[in-house]
């Protein structure tokens, strides 16, 4: 074991006790989950025929349709989209987006600015190119009230008959707000509904995947999407996205995806089958362990005197944890610190850069065996007030102890603790 300061191991021991419920009832979740997982396999017989890889169109590959049939029971849904050629999180979204929306059509986002990389897609910011804007699709945006909360008389007000798309981002993302609770996302789909049976319900469900034992589409989201880089990949799927919901919808979005006519009927898995579903079958347990080292985090942060968000106790519907630093060094440090603990690519020192896209420089941290891959341990921080620091993700409960434990130890010997 690395050599920590007894200011830091104490704190350790504090929050292992503190935590010690809170942990323990994640392994409920976790438990409802595998079994939800496990249970998919078998009603669709899932057998290590299926697993072998396809070429060329790929007609007929049952290995692929059964995936889909099992995603699609997993998360309560018609039909499932799950592919390795959705190039990232931001593609799978922009797919399903483009598949439901026609010009002339409106998508409104009821929960405040949607993550960066979709302001591009949207054509909020760039040069529209390419962007929904370009295709004559409007957009509007209901920020959220002081309380965090979806703002009701403003989304009543932005409504109007050409609203075709109704947009929810249930995690956080990289924002000082809270994630938005199945509870919370079954309240709104009701509210909705009130006002108009017709529009598509549409969730981001990026980072949200078995956090907590249903889904979105599980209390009437008509269409949501998500990565497997993130946590329905379980840390082992080396690629992709997926998109379920309504069987019309999902239908719309492989017309995307491929070409209309053909949709999900062709598609080559190549050698991407296999870890694909064994990814969904590990991904309750790893989200566990993820949410179980976030608990952890938070409590720590908590006991050297940062604020936390979520607060350790808090209820988890995503993976992110964010901690609010006083210093620029010490939010440069607790990268750092991060980066240290890593098994892959420790030996690199993050430093903080332009990157294209942001208005600030960012730092990140990210040893991680799938290259972005936010299900591993990694952290991020844009340079700038208020210091705010996020983490996510790791494949062990042990590793994002280290983690922290090393973050707070690097802290501590550049005096900033
Ligand atoms: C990660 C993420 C995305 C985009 O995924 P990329 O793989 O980074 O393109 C979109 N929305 C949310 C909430 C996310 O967390």
């Amino acid at each position: 074991m690395p050599i920590f300061d007894n200011k830091i191991t104490a704190w350790s021991a504090q929050a292992d006790e503190l935590i010690d419920t809170a942990v323990r009832n994640l392994d409920r979740i976790v438990d409802k989950n595998q079994w939800k997982v496990i249970e998919a396999f078998q009603k669709h017989k899932v057998s290590d025929y299926h697993f072998a890889g396809s070429t060329g169109y790929a007609y007929n590959d049952r290995g692929r349709e059964v995936l889909e049939e099992v995603y699609a029971e997993v998360f309560g849904a018609e039909a499932a989209l799950v592919r390795p050629h959705f190039a990232s999180g931001t593609h799978t979204i922009a797919t399903a987006l483009f598949g439901v929306l026609r010009p002339g059509d409106e998508l409104l986002y009821i929960t405040g600015r949607p993550y960066d990389t979709l302001h591009k897609v949207i054509g909020k910011s760039g040069d529209g190119k390419g962007s929904l804007a370009d295709f004559g699709i409007t957009y509007a945006e209901a920020a959220l009230d002081e309380q965090g909360q979806v703002d009701w008389p403003e989304v009543e007000h932005l409504l109007n008959d050409r609203t075709r798309v109704i947009g929810i981002q249930r995690s956080r993302g990289y924002d000082w707000r809270s994630s938005f609770t199945i509870a919370d996302i079954e309240a709104m789909v009701q509210r909705i509904r009130s006002y108009n049976k017709d529009i598509v319900i549409f969730v981001d469900n990026c980072y949200g995947e078995f956090t907590e034992t249903l889904e979105p589409t599980q209390v009437g989201v008509d269409l949501m999407a998500g990565s497997l880089i993130k946590n329905p990949g379980g840390g082992i799927a080396e690629t992709g996205g997926y998109i379920c919901g309504k069987r019309a919808y999902v239908e719309l979005a492989s017309y995307r995806l491929t070409a209309p006519g053909i949709g999900g009927e062709v598609g080559a898995m190549l050698g991407t089958t296999r870890g694909i579903y064994q990814g969904l079958y590990m991904a309750p347990t790893i989200v566990g362990q993820a949410l179980k080292g976030s608990i952890y985090a938070a409590a720590m942060f908590e006991l050297a005197g940062f604020d936390s968000k979520p607060g350790w106790g808090e209820q988890r519907t995503d993976l992110i944890q964010a901690v609010s630093f006083q210093q620029e060094q010490q939010l440069i440090a607790f990268v750092q610190g991060i980066q240290r603990a890593s098994a892959v690519d420790s030996h690199v020192v993050p430093e903080p850069w332009d990157m294209p896209g942001y208005e600030h420089p960012v730092i990140m941290a990210a040893g991680t065996f799938i290259q972005g891959g936010s299900l591993e341990l990694s952290a991020d921080a844009p340079i700038r007030e208020p210091y705010i620091g996020y983490m996510q993700g790791g494949l062990t409960y042990s590793h994002v102890k280290l983690g922290v434990l090393m973050a707070l130890q690097t802290m501590l010997e550049r005096n900033l603790l």
